[in-house]
């Protein structure tokens, strides 16, 4: 068994549920944060498992280009190189090389392009894509994509939708032929430390659900259309068609207005199989994790807390906190009275402006691990409230959070 995902209870659209993967059994709705280069930035990994991160994400563009795919198959896969025992999550690769415009040249084949580490030439296909995934070895994968830019006309967007959906079809068919070389045992090949470690994280004795071996990865596919509501539910209907265990809506945050990325994603869920865990990229402020909760979304991941942290902008109970303001200088205050992470615990306000200001790492060490708290901690409260059957709760109670 790969992956297995059921809900234990509804509150309005939104499912609290449990995604059982071989390395990890996950809460959901959940929130990934994101480890682009196999780091989350700023935060150790005993730090992500004290926080209660069950499941994180990789970048396999940026994976791919360094330290290669080849190095980190070799020492393991994604859980023995970073020594990671929980789950994993990488991207197709799909959207960072959208991001680069000018840099990329897309033809039926798959894509070229240049890296923007040194301008050198790449070539990512579907079958390419799944190689370099099952080479990086994350519990769950996803189909390579077209991301669809924005704006584009009808001819446009259908032309993209419908190579994402051969591109499904081909990412499949790679996936099943060559899931058994996932490296899960591969370290072994490696007579070190370093492989003795990578086999232990990658078969974790303590998780009996990780079977008898033949627990592999799990293949996602992405629903793209544009911004078009007719073209999204073709697109997902022939994605299902295709037959995968989870659903991705790809294709968002890319220039449109906030209002119509929701109206997308609500749309879009209505055509996704109930039963089957929703992944939504890029999302987004705490306001936004809740209320895409709430609409049925499973599974988000941004850059927006670790990111937001290195500016020195953090999220509390009470609203956003500019550190680097003056006003914080001289005050002896935790940075969140209602959290409960070792950062507010321990340091006050007017030190973390004062690590900020002097431009110390360990002011994005410690702003980071308190917004990826403010985020687990917000999802955390999310599932409760979808427990209780609690719908109107929830989404009031992002900035409004009673002490614990
Ligand atoms: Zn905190």
């Amino acid at each position: 068994m790969s992956l297995s995902f059921e809900i234990n209870s509804r509150s309005g659209n939104a499912r609290g549920g449990r995604l059982i993967t071989p390395h990890a059994e996950i809460e959901t709705p959940v929130f990934m944060p994101v480890g682009t280069v196999a780091s989350v930035k700023g935060v150790p990994q005993d730090t992500l498992e004290e926080l209660g991160a069950q499941i994180i994400l990789g970048n396999t563009y940026h994976l791919y280009l360094r330290p290669g795919v080849d190095t980190v198959r070799k020492l393991g896969g994604l859980h023995g190189f970073m020594s990671w025992r929980r789950a994993i999550l990488t991207d197709s690769g799909g959207f960072q090389v959208f991001s680069l415009n000018e840099l990329r040249k897309v033809s039926e084949e798959g894509v070229t392009f240049r890296s923007h580490l040194d301008g050198s030439s790449h070539f990512f296909s579907p079958e390419s894509a799944m190689e370099a995934q099952i080479g990086l070895g994350a519990d769950i994968i996803m189909a390579f994509d077209e991301c669809t830019e924005y704006p584009a006309d009808q001819a446009r967007m259908r032309a993209s939708m419908e190579m994402t959906a051969r591109w499904a079809a081909r990412s499949k068919k790679y996936f099943e032929e060559h899931k058994s070389e996932v490296p899960w045992g591969a370290a072994s090949e490696i007579p070190t430390l370093a492989a003795k470690i990578a086999a232990r994280m990658a078969h974790p004795p303590s998780l009996s659900h990780a079977g008898s071996g033949d627990a592999t990865q799990s293949l996602f596919g992405i629903v793209q259309g544009g911004m078009d509501r007719a073209l999204r539910k073709e697109s997902a209907e022939r994605t299902i068609e295709i037959g995968f265990p989870g659903y991705a809506i790809g294709g968002l945050s890319v220039g449109e207005p906030r209002e119509l990325t929701r109206e997308i994603v609500e749309s879009t869920l209505e055509h996704l199989p109930k039963d089957k865990p929703r992944d939504r990229r890029g999302v987004g402020t705490p306001e936004e994790i809740v209320e895409y909760a709430s609409l049925g979304v499973d599974m988000m991941d941004c850059v927006l807390p670790t990111r937001a942290a290195r500016h020195g902008l953090l999220f509390t109970s009470e609203g956003k906190v500019s550190i680097k303001q003056a006003r914080y200088a001289q005050d002896a205050g935790p940075l969140d009275a209602n959290c409960g992470c070792r950062v507010c615990n321990r340091y006050s306000r007017a030190y973390l402006r004062h690590l900020y200001a002097s431009n110390e790492v360990l002011a994005q060490v410690l702003n980071t691990i308190h917004n990826l708290s403010f985020y687990l901690d917000t999802m955390r409260r999310v599932r409760h409230s979808i427990s209780l059957g609690e719908e109107s709760r929830f989404l009031s109670s992002v900035w409004s959070r009673p002490k614990p």
